[in-house]
């Protein structure tokens, strides 16, 4: 018999556009081992984003081993085919063994009165006050409001578990780790729908081993969270108790996680998410994605040189297409046009300059979120450049690699995993 595929408790999604950085970011992982914390790398590239650069995931694949093995890593990784549908799944199956099944779109969507009915009764259980330590569930926990959940969250339940059996037809049973995520959607998940949402995965005979609900507040793409820090805490402490609740009620894997999208840089929640897995005993899955493309730019500029004229180009081309740079991420960025500096302007600064900008320090007068923005969803301008941008990341790679690793321990895992 063979053991199931099991989601160690703490993990971090790094996300790798260029597929250059995978020993760079597994260099943090090293140190904080050293420091006798187990965090474990999970290689993650949407659908979206492989279209944008036009790679594959046997790509990431192939870095993310390449890494394990020039660095002798010898604790679990994984490759992760992040925001796949039932569409888009097939060609992740072979090399990945991490699924992020993305069913936000179908939020909303009505499934028949007949599964509907079915799941209301089933679920008797949901309809009464419960018993779950550590939270106060209110009010109005009745058949009308778990009705009212199930019409809003079945079908997308349903769907996730349509693609679930898909992939575990091709890679067999429990050879897989799998993600729900209903995070890119407009409102978020109150504790008591994720309760229900957990109810009907159970249902749908998915071992889930991490869940990303959309939470309180604003997680734009590599800037910091905006948003009511109280409440956020308050969420996420009962989210974590309907998730221990779910595990006992319905059966799910003992290590259902919670999965924080869009995580990187969302420094002033690391504090309390911290605390929270702490307090409960519970792991966290931490996904970071496109800094480390951000961190490549910064190398660039901080070598000078032909580095530090890429950047700005790659700045001035973000800038004339930023429209159309924009769009697809419109709902997770926030960008003031009047905060964007010229492109003229930009190409007289020095490299002190433009790293100071782009550099994610609060604390810093010259960091300039709107410009952070703006690059992070311009890699689709390198991506254009191609072996002009590559061999130029690869010619500077001491500088990227140093400010790859740096930012990723220093900036994330010290302060969500170590408490520091
Ligand atoms: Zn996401």
């Amino acid at each position: 018999m063979s053991v199931a595929l099991t989601l160690p408790k703490y993990s971090i999604g790094v996300g790798d556009r260029f597929a250059h950085q995978a020993k760079a970011q597994l260099e943090a992982c090293i140190k904080a081992a050293t420091h006798g914390v187990d965090v474990i790398p999970v290689w993650n590239k949407s659908n979206r984003e492989h279209l944008i650069v036009g790679s594959g995931p046997a790509e990431s694949r192939a870095a993310a081993d390449e890494a394990v093995k020039a660095l002798g890593w010898s604790k679990a990784y994984f490759v992760d085919a992040d925001h796949i549908n039932l569409s888009t799944v097939d060609r992740y199956i072979h090399p990945c063994d991490f699924f992020t099944i993305d069913v936000a779109d179908l939020i909303g969507q009505s499934c028949d009165s007949e599964t509907l009915r079915a799941f209301v009764k089933r679920h008797e259980e949901l309809q009464r006050k419960l018993e779950i330590a550590g939270l106060d569930q209110g009010s109005g926990i009745d058949r009308d409001f778990v009705t009212g959940v199930a019409t809003k969250y079945l079908a997308a339940v349903k769907e996730a578990g349509r693609i679930y059996r898909r992939i575990e037809e091709k890679k067999g049973k429990g050879r897989f780790i799998a993600e729900v995520s209903m995070d890119e959607t407009d409102s978020p998940q109150t504790p008591m729908e994720l309760l229900i949402i957990l109810a009907a995965i159970a249902d749908e005979g998915m071992a889930v081993q991490t869940i990303a609900p959309k939470f309180t507040g604003r997680f734009n793409k590599g800037v910091d969270y905006v948003g009511d820090l109280a409440r956020f805490t308050e969420e996420f402490s009962n989210d974590i108790a309907v998730i221990s609740f779910a595990i006992r009620q319905y059966g799910l894997p003992g290590n259902v996680k919670l999965s924080v999208h869009s995580g990187s840089d969302k420094f002033s929640i690391y504090g309390p998410i911290h605390r929270a897995i702490k307090a409960w005993d519970v792991g966290v899955h931490l996904k970071t994605a496109g800094t480390t493309w951000l961190e490549e730019l910064i190398g660039l500029a901080e070598g000078g040189g032909m580095g530090l004229d890429l950047a700005k180009e790659i700045y001035a081309e973000a800038y004339a297409h930023r429209a159309e740079l924009c769009s697809p991420y419109a709902a997770v960025i926030d960008i003031d046009p009047a905060r964007l500096p010229a492109p003229d302007v930009v190409a007289r600064w020095s490299s002190d300059q433009f790293v100071s900008a782009l550099r994610h320090d609060p604390k810093s007068p010259a960091y300039n979120p709107s410009l952070r923005q703006l690059l992070h969803v311009g890699f689709k301008v390198a991506a254009k450049m191609g072996p002009r941008y590559l061999d130029l990341v690869a010619a500077m790679e001491s500088t990227i690699a140093k400010n790859v690793t740096e930012n990723l321990f220093d900036r994330h895992i010290k302060p969500v995993f170590m408490g520091a």
